[in-house]
């Protein structure tokens, strides 16, 4: 039954033709429990109905065609309860409803369940029976796992295959809600920064241009063709003949007539080229993966691979045709921090990411780099967008696509109050973050961007209290060398000579991959992360020490610091490899070096119950809010469809923070928080009442909370947090911030985000 269950799901999710996807699926449905009908109804909402999308036993003049109230019938009774119903004998049951049109005259037993995803009824599937009975509890059990499985692909897939115009009508007229990224306003027209050549990245897209959309597909046929005799010549002698057969295969495929009229069949459908690909090639990979026949079913990457391939000389083409405006959002199913980088310095003036959320890394980067972005708008199709004007707004992760005049000024006027107040805080940037009370914090600078110091050292901060190595890792084919990163930390400790910089010790895994050392978990933000991995690799760990040592030696401003540290006995391997490092490089200096200071981040809950060991080994705390939220609340910080749940302000959050502040004291433990949490002005606020000594913050935000801490006594942000750490949840937190800071005259600085 499972192997019936994967391979319908798997059909479903891989035709990219929605009424194709349907009628297939209620095919294998009715076959796989062996019920005499089976029929999917999706809802319309705004027609109040379900319409029968596809059927396989109702009259096939019906599909499209018969609608159903949702308050009406059997179908409508399975909406309203969203839970499946199961009657032997329909007919007599009290919401039953005639059909005329369906031919439903002799079914008698009725099974309906219905398709939800994220808590809204997309449709119900029904299954009939000509006799009375009960479909079995396994029959139920069967088709309410499918719908569940189904549910998340018929929501792309409806947004996919909603009439274009309709989209079109909808993304223009509404805006689109996502997460809010990184604040701050931007208006400028769209720039699709597609992913590597994929079929399953293509966004299905029309082009009436036939002639131009067929020049194309030769042009890459002829490419790729060419790519294959090379290949073979060049491999031919060096393996087996045997081996060198797949060439041929791809040769074979790509002159197969028949493949070759299928897609020119979409291109004359008014699909572009890219579309007609993945329309055809994803049907076949589709049959290949179904087959029963394992040698066959590994084909289905031989034809994914070919028609990659010829993608990647389409993609190739229009890129040369399509140069980058003088500015533009960049939007990308997913923004990476390797496309940020690239960007950066051209007319990138804000991002939208169709994935991630508010603490992904992606969105971090945006935040260092000052850049709006709106996270997670899952609902928008890269298919439906040109190049038009667009508002970014970053505060309240609403995107605007081709706003009116009205919209249009009034976002015009936010940007220009946006400069003002930049400009406002700028006066204080180079005095000390002194409460009117007198009492000091220190803020620091989260960095790690290669670029960018220049700006930084002027943002007002005191040295740096994060440096993440990882991001300079990222856009590279291989890692770093000693004397690679020796150069680079050199470039950070001289920038900052006269100040501390915090070097944090590679933390990838989680959502932080590098693309030459894939690292392939279940759970990532669960698994090797951080510590973790360094310690099972002491060569990349001491290289990485030892680099920062050697930079140091002028400077003598280095302190290190561990990430994702869960116990004392990490600690003390660390200590130990820190030591060797140290050892190491001062007999190459053949003198002792001064020895940097080691810290750790607490970001793993546990590590708040073992302060006091922590403290006996290491030379300072920096709290991770963001990693700490995740953990504390269970919930992953780069997933959309939980972000709602992430919330440093949640209660549990703001105890936790308050303790470990407390517990540093009693420790005599400096302590500093370097998530983000710190860059925001409640945030910030908090912190500083709480007692935290440092707070490092992106370079954006640094003039910002200074303002702030200049203009609140410490009487009365602690007045504050004693009266946010007796409310119950996060909602009432947000409120009462929100309410104190406009009352203290904050509005500005904070508008819809924290
Ligand atoms: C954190 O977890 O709060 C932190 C600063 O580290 P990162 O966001 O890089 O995981
Ligand atoms: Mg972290």
């Amino acid at each position: 039954m499972l192997t019936k269950l994967r391979k319908i799901v798997l059909g479903f999710s891989q035709e990219a033709d929605l009424a194709k996807a349907l009628q297939q699926l209620v095919e294998q449905v009715k076959s796989a429990i062996s019920a005499d009908c089976c029929s999917v109804y999706i809802a319309d909402y705004q027609a109040g109905h379900f319409r029968l999308m596809a059927s396989d036993g109702f009259a096939q003049t019906s599909i499209g065609q018969v609608c159903v109230g949702f308050s009406e019938g059997l179908v409508g009774f399975v909406g309203q309860r969203e839970e499946p119903i199961n009657v032997a004998d329909a007919q007599h049951h009290p919401y039953f409803k005639y059909l005329p049109d369906a031919n439903e005259d002799d079914f008698q037993a009725f099974l309906g369940t219905p398709i939800i995803h994220q808590r809204k009824v997309l449709g119900v599937i029904s299954l009939r029976q000509y006799q009375v009975r009960q479909f079995s509890e396994l029959e139920e059990a069967f088709v309410v796992t499918l719908s569940a499985q189904i549910a998340a692909v018929l929501a792309n897939a409806e947004a996919r295959h909603a009439s274009f115009t309709n989209r079109q009508q909808q993304l223009y007229h509404q805006p689109l809600k996502g997460i809010p990224g990184s604040s701050g306003v931007a208006i400028a027209p769209v720039w699709i920064c597609q992913p590597k050549a994929e079929l399953k990245n293509v966004a299905l897209t029309r082009d009436s241009n036939h002639k131009k959309q067929l020049k194309l597909l030769r042009m890459a046929a002829k490419k790729t063709r060419a790519d294959f005799n090379k290949m073979s010549a060049e491999l031919s002698g060096l393996i087996s003949d045997q081996s060198l057969d797949i060439f041929e295969m791809y040769k074979h495929m790509l002159d197969s007539p028949a493949l070759t009229q299928e897609i020119e069949s979409e291109i004359n459908a008014g699909w572009n080229v890219a579309s007609a690909l993945k329309l055809v090639f994803e049907q076949y990979i589709s049959k290949f993966n179904n087959l029963d026949d394992s040698y066959l079913r590994e084909r289905a990457s031989d034809i994914r691979d070919l028609g990659n391939r010829l993608l990647s000389y389409i993609e190739q083409a229009q890129e040369q045709l399509s140069s980058l405006p003088e500015q533009y959002v960049l939007v990308a199913h997913e923004v990476t921090a390797s496309m940020l980088a690239e960007h950066q310095h051209r007319g990138m003036k804000a991002m939208v990411s169709l994935t991630g959320s508010q603490n992904s890394h992606a969105a971090i980067l945006a935040r260092a780099l000052g850049l709006p972005a709106v996270m997670g708008v899952e609902q928008l199709n890269l298919a439906d967008l040109s190049p038009v004007t667009t508002i970014v707004d970053g505060y309240s992760g609403e995107l605007f696509i081709a706003p009116d005049e009205h919209l249009l000024s009034a976002y015009q006027a936010l940007v220009v109050e946006e400069h003002f107040l930049a400009d406002k805080v700028k006066q204080v940037v180079d005095l000390p973050a002194q409460t009117p009370d007198g009492h000091i914090v220190q803020l620091q600078l989260n960095a790690g961007l290669a670029v960018g110091f220049e700006h930084s050292k002027n943002a007002g901060a005191q040295g740096i209290g994060l440096y993440r190595t990882e991001i300079p890792f990222m856009n590279r084919q291989s890692f770093p060398t000693e004397h690679e990163q020796t150069k680079l930390y050199s470039e950070v400790l001289s920038s900052f000579a006269e100040q501390s910089v915090v070097m944090r010790t590679l933390d990838i895994g989680g959502d932080k991959a590098l693309p030459y050392f894939p690292i392939e978990e279940e759970n990532p933000f669960l698994g090797w992360r951080g510590i973790r991995i360094t310690l099972d690799h002491p060569e990349i760990f001491l290289v990485q020490v030892r680099a920062m040592m050697r930079a140091n030696q002028p400077y003598g401003n280095l302190a290190i610091m561990l990430p994702m540290v869960a116990g004392a006995e990490e600690v003390d391997e660390a200590l130990r490899l820190i030591n060797q490092a140290y050892q190491e490089v001062s007999q190459d200096y053949q003198q002792l070096l001064a020895k940097p200071k080691v810290g750790v981040m607490i970001e793993v809950p546990g590590t708040i119950f073992q302060l006091a060991s922590l403290a006996e080994r290491v030379d300072f705390f920096s709290v991770g809010s963001n990693d700490l939220t995740q953990y504390l609340l269970a919930v992953d910080r780069n997933n959309p469809r939980v972000s709602a749940l992430y919330d440093s302000y949640h209660p549990a959050v703001l105890h936790a923070l308050n303790s470990i502040s407390q517990a540093a004291k009693r420790l005599s433990v400096p302590l500093s928080l370097c998530g983000e949490l710190a860059g925001e002005p409640a945030g910030a606020l908090l912190l500083l009442a709480m007692g935290y000594d440092k707070l490092s913050m992106n370079p954006h935000n640094v003039a910002r909370i200074k303002w702030i801490i200049r203009h609140v006594n410490l009487t009365d942000a602690q007045a504050l947090l004693n009266y946010v750490l007796s409310l119950s949840s996060s909602q009432q937190v947000r409120e009462h911030l929100h309410q104190t800071l406009e009352n203290w005259q904050f509005g500005g600085f904070i508008r819809a985000g924290m």
